[in-house]
């Protein structure tokens, strides 16, 4: 709707508030499929995107993307990290983390087409 300057605070992330072990019990007894949103805070706990969430939870991945989250007090910001034309997509980096063993098939699940020079074709945060 309007540019953005480098360093604003655009959005908040929200949801419920709630134990990963929660989240990912309530995620696989519901089935879904390909999509989660769930944000991991700090202390260990998630925000689930999925209740009470927001637009947040629709912000798509890149590996050198247009804003970052930062973590306050118990609550996800998005904040942009440069100068945003009107109308352009916002991206942040999923930073993603998997207990999966990184075989094939969890590779491809996870990955990144995102185009960027340095696009590490992953949206794990450790892909290596
Ligand atoms: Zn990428």
């Amino acid at each position: 709707m309007r540019p953005l300057a480098a360093g604003e605070r655009v959005l908040e992330y929200k949801g419920e508030i709630t134990a990963w072990r929660d989240a990912i019990r309530r995620h696989r007894r519901e089935g879904v499929v390909g999509h989660t949103f769930l944000f991991g805070l700090s202390d260990g706990r998630v925000i689930d995107g999925s209740r009470g969430g927001n637009s947040a939870r629709w912000l798509n991945h890149a590996c050198a993307p247009n804003c970052e989250t930062i973590e306050d007090a118990g609550r996800i910001f998005i904040h942009t990290l440069r100068p945003i034309e009107a109308g352009a997509e916002l991206f942040i980096d999923y930073l993603l983390a998997t207990d999966d063993p990184l075989d094939e098939d969890v590779r491809a699940q996870y990955a990144c087409r995102c185009g960027a020079a340095d696009c590490r074709h992953s949206m794990l945060a450790d892909a290596a």
